[in-house]
């Protein structure tokens, strides 16, 4: 699949849905969101594709904006299907579209020289964009200090211009309930360091009738830094949850064969949440 064909399927939920264009990425890539369901009643946030390798959720996030269009019953869902285009376009096509030659070198740098982009993460500042959310920013065991494909939390929290497009859009709507769609592992990740009852239990129960929904297994979290979920849960409260799709069996990216597969395990999401 090239970029192209990939910007194609994102615009098709303009065939089912409202949608419009959030911002632009660092390399002026526009960020898809499209709303489905009614706008009274609970709102939920669902994001996709903020680590580009797992382009496949932005797919997943078309079908399963396609399916709550037509059966859901109450509350509405915003839909942001790719929070990191730059990083998707070079996992899809490689860094030689960049006429740039001083960025292109400085993205196959970051890359370990490598000019094969399939397991690229990050942004075209080759930030890890999960990672720069002002939420305990910088204390994950994992972190890096240096532009990365994966693990980099830039120079400073909240400095990518994706991060704070995702973050104005979910301050500006306020939602009920965010969904973070990550690949790969059969599991959903809740809670967040320094969360405590009642809050902890709320999302705890939620989780329960997420992995009853899917199938997936529940996991608590105590130690994810910097992260879209954890920022929503630290700093609004919002219960936010993030979903691994995918048996963790599979190498990434995921082939689209799995597409079917994980969109029947997670379609009835959104309906358990805003009902
Ligand atoms: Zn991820």
């Amino acid at each position: 699949m090239t970029y192209e064909e990939y910007m194609e399927r994102i615009r098709s939920a303009g065939d089912f849905s409202d949608l419009f264009v959030l911002g632009f990425s660092l390399l002026s890539e526009p960020i898809y969101c499209s709303h489905v369901g009614s706008y009274e009643g609970k709102q939920a946030i669902v994001q996709c594709a903020i680590h580009a390798r797992e382009y496949i959720t932005s797919l997943l996030g078309v079908e399963l904006a396609r399916y709550a269009a037509s059966t859901l019953k109450s509350g509405g869902a915003y839909f942001v299907y790719d929070v990191d285009p730059d990083g998707v376009r070079l996992v899809l096509d490689g860094a030689s579209y960049i006429t740039c030659d001083v960025q292109r070198g400085f993205l196959i740098s970051a890359n370990g020289g490598d000019s094969d982009f399939s397991l690229y993460k990050a942004n075209a500042n080759a930030v890890d964009l999960n990672t720069n959310f002002d939420a305990k920013w910088g204390g994950g065991a994992e972190n890096r200090r240096c532009p990365s494909s994966e693990s980099f939390i830039g120079y400073y929290p909240m400095s990518e211009r994706e991060v704070n497009i995702l973050a104005d859009f979910t301050e500006a709507i306020r939602p009920e309930v965010t969904i973070s769609y990550h690949t790969k592992g059969e599991v959903i990740y809740y809670g967040f360091e320094g969360q405590n009852d009642p809050s902890l239990a709320r999302d705890e129960k939620t989780a329960a009738l997420l992995a009853a929904v899917t199938g997936y297994t529940p996991i608590l979290t105590r130690n994810s830094t910097g992260g879209y979920k954890d920022w929503c849960i630290e700093k609004y409260d919002i219960p936010s949850f993030t979903i691994e799709v995918g048996s963790p069996a599979l190498p990434h990216p995921l082939d689209e064969g799995v597409l079917p597969e994980i969109f029947e395990q997670n379609k009835e999401v959104l309906s358990a949440l805003l009902s």
